[in-house]
This record gives structure tokens, sequence and C-alpha cells, in this order.
């Protein structure tokens, strides 16, 4: 695995809802692929779970497609 699905939360932290997943490289998982940086103990999902109903960033996700080609994700969708 190369990347993860990282959570950056809403106003109300995360005792309310997740408000957007990035991708991070494995390699550094508090820098989402679009530059936000992501709060060290969010909850991180598997990069399998991308384009599933989740709402992924729309930047992390046209980066993630170029690095993992091989996902059939489409997140434009
Ligand atoms: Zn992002």
């Amino acid at each position: 695995m190369t990347h993860l699905l990282r959570a950056e939360y809403g106003p109300q932290g995360r005792s309310g809802e997740v408000k957007t997943w990035h991708v991070v490289r494995s390699s550094d998982p508090t820098a989402a692929m679009c530059g936000r940086e992501i709060e060290a103990d969010a909850e991180t999902r598997d990069e399998s779970e991308w384009g599933t109903g989740l709402r992924g960033c729309q930047q992390c996700g046209s980066l993630y497609i170029h690095e993992a080609p091989h996902f059939p994700g489409d997140p434009h969708r």
C-alpha cells in the first residue's frame, strides 16, 4: 500500500462529521497530496475505500489517480 485516506474534520472536530477525506502517501501520513496538513491522529482508512461514497478531496483525487493508475476509481464520477 502506498497511499492512505485521512480525515479532515469540520468545525466540531472529531465529535462531528468528517468534512473531507484526503489522500496521503503512506511515507508521509500528515501531508495530504493537495498540500493540506492532516492531524497526526486523524482517522485513517485504506486507499481502497476511495470512490466508495466518501467525500473525497477533488485535488487529492486527481493527483492520486496519476500516482496510482492501477486504481479503477474515478473521482469525477
Ligand atoms: Zn486534499
